[in-house]
């Protein structure tokens, strides 16, 4: 009955290490945030003891009373959140559930059609070594090399010459809303169906601030862990015609026993993702990352051939266009990172760097705001990044630093909070 501290000193070491990173740096990865203190209570929970193969009131094993109801609260919170006919919320993660989605969607040799890896699109979209580059036949749709932007006619242009059995919308790295109606009628014109994969961006439709997939596309999948701010996890969506088949996809398609522990924690992320904190909060969240961009498009930053793709971002993310600017990803990921600023490089798209350098940032602003940032402190940030890139080599990192300092100091992460 010992405690981490006693059993294993190296990872409580971890633990407590990893806690004093996260209060002492400004968090700007964009797939990043904090989740509440329920959360980790439930994901730390003796919930993990626990073998529940099948669904609420059709299990394989004993014992699961206590978990078919976090199971079935998890499934009614999140439909009621997003107006959806079905969920399943056994994915382990954001791969696990689109591995699903195709699954149960198509068959193998099938075709897929989802928007470039390289321009913003994500692995499980048809990569080459991925399963859906290896499993299905992968045609891609690319931004605009002039505006960056999803141009919904070259898409259908696509999708009439490739005729795919499924199109996907959503992204990894793209500041602006998609038109989703335009994918379904696309989609409906070639006789397809829609997958989105809101992962990033499901916290800001929950909240109402995005518009919503659902309405739209047959199947939408999801991680939690990103603007949503549950638990390393994800969930899927869908109309009822295809709810017996996504189920089947997940379990015994994709997955053995579900995380009982983080289903639980699922459920109470989408409780709160329900009120009006999560709301406000996501508001600072767009805020937040409107002030940034806003300031990486001023001159004097533009002057240093630093801009932000698409020119804003109706998003929690802004994509900093390096191709012009002596810093790279990878230099310019390193020197915010000295600052005590956690971003990561990111290829933009057309990016004559290679991938490992990249000539592109993502800085996103979910992580931040649940710290309580709002705008006073954005503009603060923003004016430490802007400093940063414009100086490069040779900004004067101590004086960064002190700022940063000041803004964890104020706004302290997880207070009261004890690792060991
Ligand atoms: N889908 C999109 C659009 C993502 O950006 C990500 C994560 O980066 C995923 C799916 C995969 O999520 P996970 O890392 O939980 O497998």
């Amino acid at each position: 009955n010992q405690g981490i501290a006693q059993v294993d000193p190296e990872i409580a070491a971890v633990l407590d290490g990893e806690l004093a990173r996260q209060r002492d740096t400004l968090e700007m990865i964009a797939s990043e945030n904090f989740v509440p203190r329920a959360v980790l209570e439930a994901q730390g929970s003796v919930l993990t003891n626990k073998y529940a193969e099948g669904y609420p009131g059709k299990r394989y094993y004993g014992g699961c009373e206590q978990v078919d109801i976090a199971e079935t609260l998890a499934i009614q919170r999140v439909k009621a959140l997003y107006g959806a006919e079905h969920a399943n919320v056994q994915p382990h993660s954001g791969a696990t559930a689109n591995a699903a989605v195709l699954h149960a969607l198509i068959n193998k040799g099938d075709k897929i059609l989802g928007l470039e890896l390289a321009h913003g699109g994500h692995l499980t979209h048809g990569m080459k070594i991925n399963f859906s580059g290896r499993l299905y036949e992968v045609a891609a749709y690319g931004v605009d090399p002039e505006t960056h932007l999803v141009d919904m006619d070259k898409v259908r242009e696509t999708a009439l010459a490739e005729r795919p059995d499924v199109i996907i919308g959503g992204w990894s790295a793209y500041p602006r809303h998609l038109d989703f109606a335009a994918f379904r009628s696309i989609a409906d014109e070639v006789g397809a169906k829609l997958w989105v994969d809101m992962a990033h961006f499901a916290g800001l439709v929950a909240a109402g601030l995005h518009p919503n997939p659902v309405e739209h596309a047959d199947v939408v999948s999801s991680t939690v862990h990103k603007t949503i701010g549950g638990p390393r996890s994800g969930f899927i969506l869908s109309r009822e015609e295809y709810a017996k088949k996504i189920d089947s996809a997940v379990f015994p398609g994709q997955q053995g026993g579900p995380l009982m522990h983080v289903v639980a924690a699922k459920a109470v992320a989408f409780k709160i993702a329900a009120s009006e904190e999560f709301a406000e909060r996501q508001h600072r969240v767009l805020r937040g990352a409107k002030i940034i961009a806003d300031r990486l498009t001023a001159a004097d930053v533009t002057e240093a051939g630093v801009s932000v793709l698409t020119g804003g971002t109706d998003v929690h993310l802004v994509l900093v266009d390096l191709r012009h600017s002596d810093l790279d990803g990878q230099q310019a990921e390193d020197l915010l990172h000295a600052v005590g600023i956690t971003v990561n490089r990111n290829a933009v798209p057309f990016d004559p760097r290679p991938p490992r350098v990249t000539s592109g940032l993502r800085i996103g602003t979910p992580a931040l705001a649940a710290r309580g940032f709002g705008d006073e402190e954005f503009t603060e940030v923003a004016d430490i990044i802007a400093e940063a890139l414009k100086a490069g080599a040779a900004t004067d990192v101590e004086s960064l630093k002190a700022r940063v300092d000041k803004l964890t100091g104020d706004f302290p992460l997880y207070p009261g909070l004890q690792q060991y």
